[in-house]
């Protein structure tokens, strides 16, 4: 068996240069500090929109006469630089491609991109990497463009299973929605005009009141990401807590939404045991879950530098130490993972015995020695 090396509670409380900016904040304070400004590029945005968007949100808006560049600066700076502010401009590229996984962990869902980048401060985030050229938090504004091409994909002869639309592999489409209103757009739309097509939310936000008096026809799954308190108060900055998530999944249940849980990253430090089975506790003192999808920690190659740049003192530097290098991603060795998997898997069964339960990315092994069938595979993103 691999050797575990620990990461202790106390190394994961690091105070780090964004620490005053993660905790104590109402859901009203997070609002006011996600986003800033708007900023919109000059002949490649629809006017008549970004107006909209503006006056809607109050906030000043700022014409560009070009892309905004790479930001030079590091730490908390390059964060504001980056994800205060909101970039709105035409999607030119396809709403609608096919995820590939690069070795074939998971189905080839498909992704619907109405957002780059995402305007929370997740020291985890995959995007910092993804986005390297690209960092300024985006959202696409030519919805005709994405209309059309759902109503394309509706029409095709795509399997069941597939016919959904991933709107968060690539942002947070619930976090910035109190400014931009794109889901009370596209969730009627769906009854209307796609009525073979679902759409799947991943979201940390609790913004889910405009959402919860729409006709959506049973058509959008709405799945929160959640974690424990120590990674949430460490490591998921400007967000809000797990527990005003699970009171949002609450109210968007009551609203006949059919709500989907992750638990991703799952991260060992060493109280992980009693805090993971503590949330799986608190998640049934709130909501059922039809599905619940675990996920470890498993940063990319190259992920590092990107986290170090921004938060220079992240436990997950040295996390990532005791990590083993598994195709392009860091991952636990896998004596390790199960050990985790198994008693979150454990944790649910005991309280939720009809609810499904699904590994992201993983190997069929590691599926089957946490006693969980790969047949028909249903995770976060399948229908
Ligand atoms: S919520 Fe998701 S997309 Fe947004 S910063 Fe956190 S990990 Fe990244």
């Amino acid at each position: 068996m691999a050797i575990i090396k620990e990461c202790r509670a106390e190394e994961m409380e690091v105070a780090n240069r964004t620490q005053e900016e993660s905790l104590a904040y109402s859901q009203p304070e997070i609002k006011k500090l996600l986003v800033t400004e708007l900023w919109a590029v000059r002949g490649k945005a629809n006017e008549v929109r970004v107006k909209q968007v503006a006056s809607q949100s109050k906030l000043p808006l700022t014409w560009l006469e070009k892309m905004p560049a790479i930001n030079g600066e590091s730490g908390t700076e390059k964060l504001r630089a980056e994800r205060s502010v909101l970039l709105l401009r035409d999607r030119t590229s396809p709403f609608i491609e096919q995820f590939q996984h690069p070795i074939g962990r998971c189905a080839k869902f498909y992704k619907l991109t109405a957002y780059n980048n995402c305007n929370f401060w997740c020291e985890y985030c995959y995007l910092y990497l993804t986005f390297r050229t690209k960092p300024v938090s985006t959202h696409f504004i030519n919805y005709e463009k994405m209309y059309d091409e759902i109503e394309r994909f509706d029409r095709s002869r795509i399997p069941k299973s597939l016919r959904v639309l991933n709107l968060g592999e690539l942002g947070d489409p619930l976090a910035v929605d109190y400014i931009t209103g794109f889901a009370k757009h596209v969730i009627p739309f769906m009854s209307k005009h796609a009525p073979r097509t679902r759409l799947l939310f991943l979201t940390k936000s609790g913004c889910v009141d405009e959402i919860l008096a729409l006709d959506h026809g049973g058509q959008s799954i709405i799945s929160f990401s959640v974690n424990t308190d120590k990674v949430f108060q460490q490591l998921e900055h400007r967000t809000p807590s797990p527990e005003s998530r699970l009171a949002a999944a609450a109210k968007v249940q009551k609203a006949g939404y059919e709500v989907r849980l992750r638990i991703d990253p799952v991260i060992f430090y060493s109280t992980w045991e009693k805090d993971y089975t503590s949330l799986v506790d608190k998640i049934f003192q709130f909501v059922r879950p039809a599905r619940i999808t675990i996920g470890e920690y498993r940063p990319s190659n190259g992920l590092a530098s990107h986290i170090s740049s921004r938060f220079p003192d992240s436990p997950l530097l040295r996390v990532n130490k005791t990590l083993v290098r598994e195709g392009r991603k860091l991952r636990y060795p896998k004596a390790q993972r199960i050990k985790m998997f198994r008693t979150i898997i454990e944790a649910i069964k005991k309280r939720g015995a009809d609810v499904e339960i699904a590994l992201c990315k993983e190997q069929p092994q590691i599926w089957k020695a946490v006693g969980l069938d790969m047949k028909g595979l249903l995770c976060n993103c399948l229908g």
